[in-house]
């Protein structure tokens, strides 16, 4: 059984086994999300970043895609690198990359499981520096983890404003999700 929660904090202070960073495609080191995990994960995250760009990901990792490394200090055991695609404005191109941000949730979700991880915490990935409609975020967010063939048991969306939790919790009404 899959739960599905909806809840408004700082995804690195999350006691999950593992969190989803939005981050970017070269696992450098980026803004929002990104720089708050790495901040409070210490350096050990960004090691683990650069051997992946030396080994196993020499070009990065591609947008819709997720790797993981482990999480420093933070509370989690891992980090779930996934790369969301930036908002274009509306027309086809919004409709072609939409596929890619809901392969990034699919993905991140579907890493968090073969991982062994049972509960995975998410954050709205491309909602920030991206620039993609908080609205738009959350139905493809809740999507993928209704839809993913294989979950963590607990799926929980970590929103840091007032306005994307709403946000979250309007989309899941829409749905017809069953949320807590
Ligand atoms: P992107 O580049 O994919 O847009 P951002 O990090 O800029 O990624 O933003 C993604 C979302 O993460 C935004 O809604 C932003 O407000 C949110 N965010 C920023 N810091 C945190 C945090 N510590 N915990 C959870 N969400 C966060």
């Amino acid at each position: 059984m899959r739960r599905i929660e909806i809840v408004l904090g700082d995804i690195t202070r999350e006691r999950v086994d593992a969190i989803v960073n939005a981050a970017n495609s070269s696992l450098l080191g980026g803004g929002g999300v990104d720089g708050a995990i790495h901040r409070a994960g210490g350096p050990a995250i960004l090691e683990e970043c650069r051997r992946l760009r030396a080994t196993s990901h020499p070009n990065g990792v591609h947008t819709g895609e997720a790797v993981a490394t482990r999480a420093g200090r933070l509370p989690a055991r891992w980090v779930i690198h996934a790369v969301g695609p930036v908002w274009p404005g509306p027309g086809p191109e919004a409709d072609e990359r939409r596929k890619l941000l809901a392969n990034a949730y699919r993905n991140s979700i579907d890493l968090a499981a073969e991982l062994g991880a049972t509960s995975v915490a998410m954050p709205a990935i491309s909602a920030g520096i991206y620039g993609w409609p908080a609205d738009d975020t959350a139905v493809v967010a809740l999507d993928a983890a209704t839809e993913a063939e294989r979950a963590p048991a607990l799926v929980r969306f970590v929103l840091f404003s007032a306005r994307m939790h709403d946000e979250f919790h309007e989309a899941a009404d829409r749905l017809g999700l069953d949320v807590a």
